[in-house]
């Protein structure tokens, strides 16, 4: 046990009077004190208590005292957001960062955020490599505060999984079943409309729609479900269908699988009957012996980012999600981020060169030299341009979803699936690695609500939305009933140090009066 003694010694001053007793507290190494614990160690989830553990230095077991300012006094719990980052200036947070390195063969990696110089592989898996977490999620921090300032971006939205039906048997997925299977279903636009009706009547800004690959349901089927709600909802933004959902659309029109044109006039249907963008989903791990190995019969990462690219062309914003945590290595994850930055570099580039957006130099991921948009540079002047719907004229990619693999009930439930450290420093890597995505989110579905908040501390800005119902994935054995409130949202966001402002799809700021809501 750590003896009030060698804390002074390590220059750190504990609080006479402040011990808990009823729980056991020792601490040893009370070097970054910037996040405040809000509850005894023995008291939060274990996720946050291995989060507190690293980035806090605090330790349960055994007796000991507790330091200043790691502490709020419950009667204060409700009033007063955790001192973060976040509430500091970012020339100060980079000195403390320097100050506070424990592992410094960092520096260089440090050195590069701060001035604006893009990240390479081998930065990203010294990311992933060092035990000094808490300088990769200070770094991430000064990063999402550059691009988001102190927002936490959520919204009011609903998910509709209009079948789990699918003809393909991806082994991570426990969401798919086959026709005659129990639990297997799929809604008629009867009940399409009645999820729409249930929408308007909540206030929502967007309704998010995926579903398994229907081997029978006809094309017509998915335009009649998007002229559906675009005319009882018109305004209601409709985010729909993932990459491996419209090859499929192609294919099942007669277009083919393979070739742009099949997949382009697929996107130019569904976009004339409402679709407004394309989530992220489906992109898992762009890696050929991943993909060999969970998801052979779906499309590949080469596939996916065509269909993207063809999305954007098209003028349709699209997002991106990383499935980490099966099979895939940590070199895979920093691949599947460049690729996903050095997509966005050529998206990117008209935008740039009509807005006199000055370009980095930069690498590929093959090594080959190119431009770089760097939107989140230190440069106050660079970064107040960024792309909008309205200075672009193709789409781009928005936001980042990083999502841990959950093996229960999947074909490969014999694998653990990533825990709270790794998916604190996934999203805060990919934070730091996507320097041209404006937006990174902590996807509270599978990440819960808890530790969306600690990534909005490192790296996250956007928090997803109100959701409600989501058949997808359940963590720990929840139902697909899975719905917080605005207030919920708005809570999470403020304790963590963050302003909430609701958004719609495009990341344009929503005034709410009730149910009803518009963009100024
Ligand atoms: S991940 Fe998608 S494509 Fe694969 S089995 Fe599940 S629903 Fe089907």
């Amino acid at each position: 046990m750590e003896s009030r003694t060698s804390l002074l010694g390590k220059g750190i001053d504990p609080v006479p009077g402040q011990f808990v007793s009823s729980c056991t507290w020792n601490v040893d190494i009370i070097r970054a004190p910037w996040k405040r614990i809000d509850e005894p160690p023995c008291s939060l989830r274990s996720e946050e208590k291995k989060h507190v553990n690293v980035c806090c230095g605090v330790r349960c077991g055994g007796v000991g005292p507790i330091v200043r300012d790691l502490v709020v006094p419950r009667d204060r719990y409700n009033h007063r957001p955790m001192t973060t980052l976040a509430n500091s200036s970012l020339d100060a947070d980079g000195e403390r960062i320097y100050s506070a390195l424990s592992d410094t063969s960092l520096r260089p990696v440090i050195d590069r955020v701060m001035s604006g110089d893009r990240l390479t592989s081998d930065d990203g898996l010294q990311l992933f490599q060092t035990p000094d977490i808490w300088t990769v999620g200070s770094l991430a921090n000064i990063v999402r505060r550059r691009l988001n300032g102190d927002v936490a971006w959520y919204n009011i939205n609903r998910h509709l999984n209009y079948s789990n039906i699918c003809a393909l048997s991806c082994s991570f997925c426990s969401f798919q079943r086959k026709k005659d299977e129990e639990g297997a279903y799929e809604y008629s636009l009867e009940e399409v409309h009645e999820q729409v009706l249930e929408a308007l009547d909540a206030g929502a800004t967007e309704m998010h729609i995926v579903g398994g690959l229907h081997p029978w349901l006809p094309f017509q089927y998915y335009l009649d479900m998007l002229s559906l709600i675009r005319d009882t909802a018109p305004g209601l933004h409709i985010k729909a269908f993932t990459a491996v959902e419209i090859v499929h659309f192609s294919r099942i029109a007669g277009k083919g699988r393979e070739g742009d044109e099949g997949i382009r006039w697929v996107i130019q249907a569904l976009r004339d009957a409402g679709l407004g963008s394309l989530p992220g989903g489906g992109a898992e791990v762009f890696d050929d012996r991943v993909h060999a190995e969970t998801h052979r019969t779906k499309i590949s990462g080469d596939r996916w980012l065509d269909v993207h690219r063809i999305a954007h062309e098209e003028g349709l914003n699209t997002n991106a999600t990383i499935l980490y945590g099966h099979v895939e290595t940590h070199a895979d994850r920093i691949r599947h981020l460049q690729l996903l930055r050095q997509e966005q570099d050529r998206t990117l580039n008209d935008w740039a060169l009509d807005n006199d957006v000055p370009l980095a130099d930069s690498i590929d991921h093959e090594g080959r030299p190119h431009g770089a948009v760097v939107l989140s540079h230190p440069d106050v002047a660079i970064r107040r341009l960024q792309p909008t719907p309205e200075t672009c004229s193709t789409g781009y990619y928005q936001t980042l979803i990083p999502l841990p693999f959950i093996p229960d009930d999947s074909k490969l439930e014999h694998l653990p699936g990533p825990m709270g450290l790794e998916n604190l420093r996934t999203l805060s890597i990919s934070r730091l690695m996507l320097d041209n995505f404006p937006h990174v989110k902590a996807f509270w579905i599978m990440q819960t609500l808890e530790m969306a908040q600690l990534m909005l501390q490192n790296g996250a800005d956007d928090m997803d939305g109100t959701v409600v119902w989501y058949d997808i994935t359940k963590v720990d054995g929840a139902g697909t009933h899975q719905e917080v409130t605005v207030r919920d949202l708005q809570r999470a966001a403020r304790e963590a140090g963050f302003q909430p402002v609701e958004r719609d799809t495009l990341y344009r700021p929503v005034q709410r009066d009730g149910r009803a809501w518009r963009i100024d």
